[in-house]
């Protein structure tokens, strides 16, 4: 089996370096017509150039592939809608959006400014929500769509000095999860992934003989199937390195009690209970999840 996109068009954010770039040039190697945006700023978010994304196209042709360059910032909602009605109008179709541009602004939170907090959250979820936006009344149409977010292991799990940055994150996998349903009628499919790669984000967070076994490259594949045809929805896999996980939101069996028994000393004696991940589920949907509550089956 190989992954084709033939005739597909895909628009992969913050794809000047790092892993954008590797979904880029991976996705038109495969035949996909690529836009490839990014900003061109530095790692902070200060900053802009189109010479990152040029570059890339420039790759992207050399091999054959075809691509197109854009500078849009993902938070600029004129500029996304300029960029996706020019694609529209260029190659008739947007199949695939990869939501990857990100920044940085590293600090414990003591340290860290509104501003530091506003502007990641900005780029990192209201960019994913500004782009997918732009695209999705085109999916609806075309009753087609694959979205990917970028979330990480900070959003996921937590990491020091990132509260702005997961924050953001996490935001990203709750986007995911309403989108996937919104979209499943439309064959509008969204995914996650949470990478872990060795690009200039992480070049000064983990060590080199790390670094050098963690390329870009060790992510794509993950990124690849979770746009394809195939793809499935509302997954999270975490990738990089050669390791592939899949992450949940998980619900435990927790306890259901009569209302004489709803008060914090129950909570506080059968906390070990509640939190006991015997028989943990993983609901579809929040009402789901709100069913398994009024259920008081245990
Ligand atoms: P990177 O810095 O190489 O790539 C991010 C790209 O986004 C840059 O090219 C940058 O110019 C671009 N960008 C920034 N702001 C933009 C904006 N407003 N509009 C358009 N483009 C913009 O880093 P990377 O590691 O390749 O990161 C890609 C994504 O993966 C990010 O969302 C990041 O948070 C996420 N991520 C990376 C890792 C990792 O280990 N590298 C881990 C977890 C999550």
């Amino acid at each position: 089996m190989t992954l084709r996109f033939d005739d597909r068009v895909a628009i992969v954010t913050g794809a000047g370096g790092g892993l954008g770039r590797a979904y880029a040039l991976d996705l038109a190697s495969r035949g996909a017509k690529v836009v490839v945006n990014d900003l061109g700023g530095a790692r902070d978010g200060s900053g802009s150039s189109l010479s990152a994304a040029q570059s890339v196209v420039d790759e992207i042709i050399a091999a054959g592939g075809e691509a197109m360059a854009n500078g849009a910032s993902v938070t600029d909602e004129a500029a996304v809608a300029k960029m996706v009605a020019f694609v529209k109008e260029r190659w008739g179709r947007i199949d695939i959006l990869i939501n990857n541009a990100g920044i940085l602004r590293d600090k414990t939170f003591v340290k860290m400014t509104h501003d530091d907090f506003r502007q990641v959250v900005d780029v990192h979820l209201m960019g994913s929500v500004i782009c997918t936006k732009a695209v999705w009344e085109i999916m609806r149409q075309q009753a087609y769509g694959r979205v990917l977010m970028t979330t990480s292991s900070t959003g996921l799990y937590g990491n020091f000095g990132q509260a702005n940055y997961g924050a953001a994150k996490m935001g990203l996998v709750g986007l995911m999860k309403t989108l996937s349903i919104e979209g499943a009628k439309y064959n509008i499919k969204v995914n996650t992934i949470a990478p872990l790669a060795a690009t200039r984000m992480t070049e000064d967070l983990m060590p080199p003989e790390l670094l050098s076994r963690m390329g870009p490259e060790t992510v794509v594949p993950a990124a690849v199937f979770l746009v394809s045809d195939d793809a499935p929805s509302n997954a999270c896999i975490n990738a990089g390195g050669g390791g592939f996980e899949r992450s949940y939101v998980t619900l435990t069996q927790g306890i259901h009690v009569a209302p004489e028994d709803m008060t914090a000393e129950t909570i506080a004696a059968r906390f070990e209970e509640i939190s006991d991940r015997t028989g943990e589920l993983v609901p579809d949907t929040g009402g789901a999840q709100g069913a398994v509550a009024l259920s008081g089956a245990k």
